[in-house]
Formats: C-alpha cells, sequence, structure tokens
C-alpha cells in the first residue's frame, strides 16, 4: 500500500514512522511513504503558502494553490480515483473499521492541515474523506496522519509478523482484548491466572471471551451494542450484572 502525504513539515512524518513495525514494512516494501511537500509547488518568490482569512479572524490559513498543485503531481503518477483524507477535527471519527476498510486500497492521499486550516476551495475540489483522530485541537495533521498510517498499515497483509495478532485483539468484534501476562508466573506475590497455565485451550478460551465481556463492559458498554453476542455471552453479561 502506498500512501501519499500532502503536508508543510515532511521529515516530521519521515522521522515519526521509520522504526519498529512500520520501519521494517516500509524497508520490506510492503507499504511505502511518499512525503510531498507542499512548499515546493507555492508560486510565491518567498515560498510562502499561507495568508490572512477573508473577512479576518485569528490565525493564517493554508492557500489552495500549493496544496492543489501538490495533488496534481501526486495523481499525475497514480489513479485520479484515489482516496483523498484531510484530517481534520471536523471529520468523523477515525476507528478500527475505517482502518481496515482504508487498508484495502492501493494508494491513500492523505492532507495534512496546519495553522487555522486551509482554504475551504481546494478542500471542495479534491477531498473525498474528513476525518478526525479524536475530540481535541491539534497544530497540525501530522501527528493525526501518523496514527493513521500505523492504524491502516497494521490491517495490509504482511505488516504484522503474526496475522492472527489483528484479530483478537481490542475493538476487534466491538470487544476489548482481554488481561494477557507473560513470564514470570509470580510477580511480586501477583500470581498469573491459574487457567492460563492449564494448558486446557477450552477453558483457556472460555475464561478469555468471559475477561474480554466484562472488560468491555467495565472499560467501554457503548461498545457492546455493537458486538457480535452468543446466547452464552449474553448469559454471561446477565450474571455479571446481577452480581455487581
Ligand atoms: N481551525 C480549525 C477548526 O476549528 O476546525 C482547526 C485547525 S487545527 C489548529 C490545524 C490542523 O490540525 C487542521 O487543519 C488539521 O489538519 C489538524 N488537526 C487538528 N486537530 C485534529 C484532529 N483532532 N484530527 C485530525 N486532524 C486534526
Amino acid at each position: 500500500m502506498n500512501f501519499h502525504i500532502l503536508t508543510l513539515f515532511p521529515e516530521m512524518i519521515n522521522q515519526g514512522l521509520n522504526t519498529s513495525i512500520i520501519g521494517r514494512a516500509i524497508n520490506n516494501e510492503i507499504i511505502s511513504i511518499n512525503t510531498v511537500d507542499i512548499r515546493d509547488f507555492t508560486k510565491d518568490k518567498h515560498k510562502k503558502v499561507d495568508d490572512y482569512p477573508y473577512g479576518g479572524g485569528a490565525g493564517m490559513l493554508m492557500q489552495a494553490q500549493p496544496i492543489y498543485d501538490a495533488y496534481q503531481n501526486v495523481i499525475k503518477k497514480i489513479n485520479n480515483k484515489t482516496k483523498v483524507v484531510y484530517l481534520t477535527p471536523q471529520g468523523k471519527l477515525f476507528n478500527q473499521e475505517k482502518a481496515k476498510s482504508l487498508a484495502k486500497e492501493e494508494d491513500l492521499i492523505i492532507l495534512c492541515g496546519h495553522y487555522e486550516g486551509i482554504d475551504e476551495r481546494v478542500l471542495d475540489l479534491i477531498v473525498t474523506d474528513y476525518l478526525s483522530i479524536g475530540d481535541y485541537v491539534l497544530t497540525g495533521g501530522e501527528l493525526p496522519a501518523m496514527v493513521m498510517i500505523d492504524a491502516i498499515s497494521r490491517n495490509v497483509s504482511g505488516v504484522l509478523n503474526n496475522e492472527l495478532s489483528t484479530e483478537c485483539e481490542s475493538l476487534e468484534e466491538n470487544l476489548l482484548e482481554y488481561p494477557q501476562y507473560t513470564r514470570p508466573d509470580d510477580f511480586i506475590g501477583h500470581k498469573v491466572p491459574e487457567v492460563l497455565l492449564s494448558g486446557n485451550h477450552a477453558n483457556i478460551k472460555k475464561w478469555r471471551r468471559q475477561e474480554s465481556l466484562k472488560r468491555t463492559y467495565e472499560r467501554r458498554p457503548d461498545l457492546l451494542k455493537d458486538a457480535n453476542l452468543t446466547k452464552e455471552d449474553k448469559e454471561y453479561l446477565q450474571r455479571l450484572t446481577a452480581s455487581l
């Protein structure tokens, strides 16, 4: 999968994504990160890319022309039906479901705003999806872009060594993951739950499912309404809520 990121701060993205699992995926050419410096496309002789908002108001806005030309330069090399995501606090909340669906794209263009945002006309012309990473305002779209690229890439085949690791983790099936433990089995008097040492796979599976339901009920009850629950799951949750 190829990510094309339109940004005023390409070094932030390049430095932020070149380590660990994502760095390895880039080295192995499973994903590619093509940062495009919007400033390279300005026609202003002083390399200016922002200006005051018409009508007044605080701060500066990124101008339409450099962004539009940077976008044209990218789509000349790829399919012009490629999705263009503008990261903005005004967008729909980005979540695991969206990460999985965007992981199916071959190319994805991500536009990072900065300062007070972007001239609306270029957004109208090029953006297909408006996405937010949470209900707070950041100084720029670069951190959100990195968050999104990381979350999407984990769902691209070959990025994680163990494909199963996305299957049973938090937010899959709208449930949170069960608690996990590693060696030693006794840490300053705190023991690993007995069932995990039993070698009985059916019991382990049942324990994990119940812990997952319990954790979701305690921490993110809002998720349960969209979770795919079996009759057994529902009975367990009924017993759990009655005992509280
Ligand atoms: N004035 C804008 C508004 O009220 O919607 C906010 C601009 S913000 C200071 C600058 C840039 O940061 C935005 O253009 C956007 O690209 C990015 N940004 C800020 N918060 C974000 C969030 N929660 N999710 C995604 N991008 C965000």
